[in-house]
């Protein structure tokens, strides 16, 4: 069985191939600069050399006409006919409270991700644009839906509600949805298998740490919590956002700077975090890392406020879930950076957290990096969101 795996965002879209017989990439690629100059698609077939083309892509509609064409073309695609596509798995932002998993695409379900939009205003119109143009130019291929929103769906209300009045719920849905669902449960259900036990039985912490960053508390195999919220924005801080923040520093900077709702809201998605706080050294953790080794005390108070913000959400989701067996870091920053998971893990000895830091040294691949006596297993482990997208996908696809 086939799987398309597709990724659509505001400018780019990025898919991958799948043989599902033994989950072997065929092909991937990117499409990017859509509907802006200089669009280029990247293609790479896993057994020939990557192909890359500049032509102009207008719009999505184009631009996965172009992944399609990639795909099939005659020297450098990877199958013959549409029809050897099984199925189509979308990644999908925002489904609110309306989906726990993964679901066929049906026109009831795309009018509830329409319904969503304002809730994703940037994240979902593109993915929804590029369902559609899949749905048309694979006419009968079944097209599934992903959600980043899914797996934290069984976060109980007194951690998915904000105190504010309950009216704002009941009237706007207002309330914590976290996001990046897909690759915490991808991480934990490999943790399970790492460790050899029942998901069913672990406490895991999971760490996100990328260019976007989330936390999350995944107790009996299902998340109980996570450092994001009802935007893409709260928790610890990222490469432009700003992590948790008092309210009040919204208004009072909007009166004091003279902001608009969008004035401010640049501030707070594009402006903080490492970018902000290193006062415009890079929003790339690995050039704050260099700036920090030569003494620079802008890159060295900003990676401080990174750490520290991940240890405090470790300690209130072990409290949260009553203890912790394993502690996972994975995406680009938790998967390569060995300093950021020492910093992290040090002090949090009380806990039962002991790293080896001869085992520390792993970059992007599975391992357990805490020492044999450690309580709590610390584990690095490669997200890979499109294979957990492409095995749902699958799953559903069997079982329509
Ligand atoms: P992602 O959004 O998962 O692609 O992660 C992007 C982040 O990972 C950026 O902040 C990068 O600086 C960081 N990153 C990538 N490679 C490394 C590395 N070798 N060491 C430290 N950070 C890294």
């Amino acid at each position: 069985m086939k799987v398309l795996v597709v990724n659509s965002g505001s400018s780019s879209i990025k898919y991958q191939l799948f043989d599902m017989t033994d989950e072997s990439v065929l092909a991937k690629g990117l499409v990017e600069r859509i509907g802006i100059s200089d669009s280029i698609i990247n293609h790479y077939p896993s057994d020939r050399e990557p192909v890359i083309t500049h032509q102009d892509i207008p719009n999505h509609r184009v631009g996965i006409k172009l992944m399609m064409d990639a795909l099939l073309h005659s020297e450098y695609g990877v199958i013959k006919y549409v029809s050897e596509i099984s199925a189509v798995g979308h990644r999908v932002v925002h489904a609110g409270e309306k989906f726990s998993g993964s679901v066929l695409l049906t026109d009831e379900v795309m009018d509830a991700l329409k319904e969503c939009v304002e809730l994703a205003p940037l994240h979902n119109p593109p993915n929804i644009l590029g369902i559609e143009v899949c749905k048309e130019l694979m006419p009968g291929v079944p097209q599934m839906g992903v959600f980043d929103t899914a797996f934290h769906q069984t976060i109980p209300e007194c951690a998915y509600l904000y105190g504010i009045p309950y009216k704002f719920y009941k009237k706007y849905k207002v309330r914590r949805y976290g996001f990046h669902g897909t690759s915490h449960k991808f991480v934990a259900q490999r943790a399970a298998k790492i460790l050899e036990k029942s998901l069913e039985e672990l406490k895991i912490i999971t760490c996100h740490l990328g260019n976007g960053s989330s936390i999350t508390a995944v107790k009996n195999g299902v998340s109980v919590d996570t450092s994001l919220g009802f935007g893409t924005v709260a928790g610890i801080i990222m490469g432009t956002r700003c992590g948790d923040l008092d309210p009040a520093i919204i208004p009072f900077l909007m009166d004091k700077e003279k902001l608009t709702v969008e004035g401010i809201n640049k501030i707070i998605y594009k402006e903080s975090g490492f970018l902000g706080l290193s006062e415009g050294i890079s929003s790339d953790k690995r050039d704050l890392r260099e700036r920090a080794n030569q003494g620079d005390e802008r890159a060295i108070r900003t990676i401080s406020a990174f750490t520290y913000g991940i240890k405090k959400y470790i300690g209130a989701y072990a409290a949260a879930m009553g203890g912790v067996d394993a502690i996972v870091f994975t995406a680009g920053i938790g998967e390569n950076s060995k300093e950021t998971r020492a910093e992290v893990c040090e002090g949090l000895e009380f806990l039962g957290v002991k790293i080896d830091p001869e085992k520390n040294k792993v970059r992007a691949k599975e391992a357990i990096i805490s020492s044999n006596d450690s309580k709590v297993k610390a584990m690095v482990i490669p997200t890979n969101e499109e294979l957990m997208i492409a095995k749902d996908t699958a799953e559903i696809s069997a079982n329509l």
